[in-house]
């Protein structure tokens, strides 16, 4: 294994520090960042209430005196109420996958865009990218933080970058080939995909591309499939994990030594908590990720609560980097499940089909995995006065559906009508959801 003194380290002073320099950095940045939530409506409300004011925050034990938060807070408030700058200071904005409608947007100051480019250049420098590296980005650019994130690290760091978006298979693979693609940023599910057209193609990339590095990340995968991936595309890949309520990608991110993905703390705080009790995990034990951004301006989040399950790797990283690293993600802690990279909560579904004339009193949805790719079907019990009626209004009604689903989350799902009275939600709280997948995890 290369050590840290390879240079490998695009910023060798964060990236060095040591366990009490950490620890002191973070301290030190609490007090402006209570000062600077203090300018956000939400916050000023919730300092008031708890009579807590940036002298008296000086330790990170300190910030568990202020709640918690997380995407459903942060719907129901809105994030305009985050929003802690004037807004002629915003220059841009992002969501979570899959939301639309009043999604949950994040908003970025100039200062945010710049440290989050800073942060992706420094993960993919960590693991051997170069400004002579050709990089391919596959990732959806728009809203989804995945596309220009990665985009303006790439640039940052001095690549050349290929912004081909996601889809489209043989366009990628005539780009890699043609200009000689070396670094890929690829969903897992949807890089199983490709390594299929180019069997179909008849292609080998070890020998016809140029390919030496991958990075994978925005949906659990699990280590199989890493190595199935490093396999069949010749490459290196690295899980890369982030939210956009973080910044985006290049939250935390695995070096050479594969084993866990440093969370960078010179701008994060983590805590792993009980999702049920709320109480710290012991050191090393599975829990929910909870996450503070140190310096974000727009838009900053303290104590946010990913719903993400992990656990801190014990012991030191043989990079040498004292950031501690966290595990593959194993799950979520709520109902949010993720389907091609997209994220996905029942109710979205629920709310087209709420909206929609035609439609009974139950549905459920199930995932279950076609080949290597996940697939969603939607269950859906039509009205009595549907059922009896006439066959063309059931296929206009279920062509209606599936286009207003694809409006909604992004993802076409399958969509099988079926008579009222047919779906079992089980006793009590209605079983909304089977997953029929070998876990949610892509092995
Ligand atoms: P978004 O806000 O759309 O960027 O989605 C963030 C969510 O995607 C995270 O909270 C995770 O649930 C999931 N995610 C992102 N990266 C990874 C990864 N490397 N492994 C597993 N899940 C991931
Ligand atoms: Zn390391």
């Amino acid at each position: 294994m290369e050590s840290i003194n390879s240079g490998n380290c695009w910023d060798r002073k964060n990236e060095l520090l040591s366990r009490e320099e950490i620890e002191g950095m973070q301290a030190h940045k609490l007090s402006s960042l209570i000062e600077r939530c203090s300018e956000s409506r939400y916050y000023k409300e919730m300092f008031k209430r708890k009579g807590i004011t940036p002298d008296r925050i000086k330790t990170t034990k300190d910030i568990k005196r202020i709640d918690f938060i997380d995407k459903s807070i942060l719907r129901e408030e809105t994030s305009w109420r985050f929003l802690a700058v004037k807004g002629e200071h915003v220059v841009r904005m992002h969501s979570s996958s899959g939301t639309t409608g009043q999604a949950t947007v994040v908003f970025h100051t100039k200062g945010d865009i710049e440290e989050w480019a800073e942060l992706i250049a420094r993960c993919m420098y960590m693991v051997g990218v170069r400004r002579q590296d050709v990089f391919q980005n596959m990732m959806g650019y728009g809203l989804f933080t995945g596309g220009l994130g990665f985009h303006y690290g790439a640039e940052r760091l001095g690549c050349m970058v290929i912004p081909s978006g996601a889809g489209n298979s043989k366009r990628q693979i005539s780009l890699m080939r043609e200009f000689g693609t070396t670094t890929i940023h690829i969903i897992p599910s949807y890089a199983l995909r490709l390594q299929s057209v180019f069997e179909e193609l008849n292609i080998d990339p070890e020998k016809d591309l140029k390919l030496t590095t991958a990075f994978i990340g925005a949906e659990p995968h699990s280590e199989r499939l890493r190595e199935k991936l490093e396999n069949a595309l010749g490459v290196d890949a690295y899980n890369s994990y982030g939210l956009s309520e973080m910044c985006g990608p290049g939250v935390a991110f695995e070096c050479r030594g594969k084993a866990g993905m440093h969370l960078w703390e010179d701008k994060y705080i983590m805590e792993i908590i009980d999702p049920k009790t709320l109480e710290p995990m012991p050191d090393g034990e599975e829990g929910e990720l909870v996450l503070t951004s140190l310096n974000r301006e727009a838009m900053p989040l303290i104590r946010y609560r990913t719903h993400d399950l992990t656990r801190i790797v014990k012991g030191d990283c043989v990079c040498g980097r004292k950031h501690r690293r966290i595990e593959r993600i194993k799950g979520r802690t709520d109902d949010m499940f993720i389907i091609k990279g997209v994220n996905i909560f029942p109710m979205q579904v629920e709310r087209v089909l709420l909206k929609t004339v035609g439609v009974g009193s139950n549905y459920q949805i199930i995932l279950h995995r076609k080949g290597s790719a996940d697939n969603m079907k939607v269950k859906v019990e039509v009205s009595d006065e549907m059922w009896r009626g006439d066959l063309e209004d059931l296929k206009r009604l279920k062509i209606r559906l599936e286009s207003e689903m694809r409006d909604e989350i992004l993802v076409k799902p399958e969509l099988e009508l079926v008579e009222p009275g047919l779906i079992d939600t089980g006793e009590g709280k209605a079983k909304r959801v089977i997953d029929e997948r070998d876990g949610a995890i892509l092995e």
